[in-house]
């Protein structure tokens, strides 16, 4: 993994775009640093009596088209920088589906594996604890990413609702069903994945039937990526976690994949698959389609260079750095953007917090084709950018589309100093 600082990948990909655009240079200024930045050491009692200290972060990066929105991560390599990334590229996803959030981002840094349950819901009460004043229903609104999901949601609606003495279900997203969840949730993120795929081969003349695909980060989204994108005929020849990668020719059944992940914690050892390969040697594999959904700068510039996929769609956060992305544009290689690939994720959290707010639950179906329409229109808006404006790819044309959108939110709200 390239060492590039992910803060500062984002500040080039807002400069890339920005020139394209007829926005002021201290409104850009503005829309390239969070707002506010909360950094804490939370002091926690482990199983054995002792206290131990895990830093938290929240970062808001912008509030400019409605509350803060985005993931808490719990992973070892979580830092301030990482999360102000984080945030931004929230709000630029937000604005690139046009749903009507900033964008904020939280995490802790600690591994999950080393600590039991009551351990990590001492740690996440706690957090929410902290969190409870910048957080609310039109505040700022939590939802899963990188190691959490309902479990913790749950633990955090239910400390601001005992705290706060209220019912406030939209407070976060990404609950359990019986929580006040949605229908559709956990899948979002790999299902704009695969939609957002299906969208970029239709773009390129390109068939999805027979497709190969290479999955980097068999978590959520990658798996259900994989799983959706195998229901449109195309066939999964390998996938990774970070305990390894697994290949087979021919193929093998993604969902058999993913179970045998569940069982035994990695897909190594997944008996569809007919040989291990190396990180690097899985993203460079030459399919139709990679699709990479781990961690940051899984891709640098060096590594682009021997990418032999054609298209690439970010189900992960980040995972190109701008020089790989220089390579790719060069190389012709299709990059669907993350603030778009993977937007299903905080599109269905949007929905979910209708239904809350509404106390009204949407089917399944309803959830899925409102979705859709979402991606999918998100999807015109871009290529209708990057032909009009001549733009140099994907990432570029997403970014002034939603750089415009944050800038005007700002600009005709008036600013009160
Ligand atoms: N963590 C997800 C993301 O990076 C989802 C955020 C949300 O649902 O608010 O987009």
């Amino acid at each position: 993994m390239a060492d590039a600082n992910p803060f500062e990948n984002l500040q080039e990909q807002i400069d890339d775009a920005a020139a394209h655009l007829d926005v002021s240079e201290d409104v850009v200024e503005r829309l390239k640093h969070p707002e506010r930045v909360l950094e804490l050491n939370l002091s926690v009692e482990m199983d054995d009596g002792t206290l131990e200290r895990f830093e938290a972060f929240r970062s808001q990066f912008n509030g400019d088209r409605g509350p803060y929105k985005g993931g808490i991560r719990y992973h070892p390599a979580v830092d301030r920088d990482e999360v102000m990334a984080l945030s931004g590229w929230m709000v630029y996803k937000c604005a690139t589906v046009d749903i009507p959030y900033g964008g904020g981002k939280g995490g802790i840094a600690l591994d999950p594996t080393e600590y039991s349950e009551r351990e990590l819901e001492r740690v996440t009460r706690s957090f929410a604890e902290e969190l409870r004043p910048l957080i609310g229903e039109d505040r700022d609104i939590p939802a899963p990413d990188v190691n959490t999901g309902q479990r913790e949601m749950n633990w955090i609606k239910d400390t601001y609702e005992t705290l706060e003495n209220t019912t406030a279900p939209g407070v976060v997203t990404g609950k359990a069903l019986s929580s006040g969840g949605s229908e559709g949730r956990v899948e979002a993120t790999g299902r704009s994945t695969m939609l957002t795929a299906r969208e970029a081969f239709d773009y390129l003349g390109k068939d999805m039937e027979g497709a190969t695909v290479a999955v980097q980060g068999y978590g959520n989204a990658g798996s259900i990526a994989a799983e959706l994108v195998e229901d449109l005929g195309a066939t999964v020849v390998a996938a990774s976690d970070s305990q390894g990668a697994i290949y087979a020719e021919d193929g093998f059944d993604a969902v058999a994949a993913k179970d045998h992940k569940r069982e035994t914690g990695t897909v190594v050892g997944f008996e569809g698959a007919e040989r291990t390969l190396t990180n690097e040697e899985l993203l460079t594999l030459d399919v139709d389609l990679l699709i990479p959904a781990a961690l940051e700068n899984a891709i640098d510039g060096d590594l682009a260079r021997d990418v032999s996929a054609d298209v690439v769609v970010e189900a992960a956060n980040g995972p190109l750095t701008p020089d790989a992305d220089d390579v790719l544009t060069d190389r012709d290689v299709l990059v669907v953007p993350d603030i778009l690939a993977n937007s299903g994720g905080v599109t269905v959290s949007y929905f979910e917090w209708v239904q809350n707010r509404q106390r009204f639950a949407w089917t399944e179906e309803r959830v899925n084709d409102e979705l859709e329409g979402v991606v999918v229109d998100a999807f015109e808006t871009l290529v209708d950018a990057f032909e009009t404006h001549d733009l140099p790819n994907f990432r570029t044309a997403a970014y002034v589309v939603a750089i415009q959108r944050v800038a005007n939110a700002f600009e005709e709200a008036g600013n009160w100093p």
